[in-house]
């Protein structure tokens, strides 16, 4: 399925650049080269925005794109959910005696 991304979804002012991609790392790696060069916004590569490694000890304006980035395309990656993984099951609750 086809991905599309918006520069207005980035929260980009005035600019009306759309990326289209078959994959999420298409539309990611054409995204941040456009950011990179027409906004001045230097972004990771487009797979550590993938796997959302990282992505929270860049600067501020860098940050929000990614993850306005990973938003737009509706990555989910167990990143975002630390301890919730898979393969983690729920502790066990044991009835206590009286
Ligand atoms: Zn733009």
């Amino acid at each position: 399925m086809e991905k599309e991304l918006k520069c207005e979804d980035l929260n980009v002012k005035d600019c009306d650049f759309v990326v289209r991609g078959d994959t999420p790392k298409d539309v990611i790696e054409q995204a941040v080269e456009h950011l990179r060069e027409e906004h001045d916004i230097s972004l990771p590569d487009a797979q550590r925005i993938l796997d959302g490694k990282g992505i929270e000890h860049l600067e501020d304006q860098a940050r929000l794109v990614a993850q306005r980035i990973r938003e737009a395309l509706d990555i989910k990656s167990e990143a975002d959910t630390p301890g919730a993984g898979p393969g983690e099951p729920p502790p066990n609750v044991t009835p206590g005696r009286p």
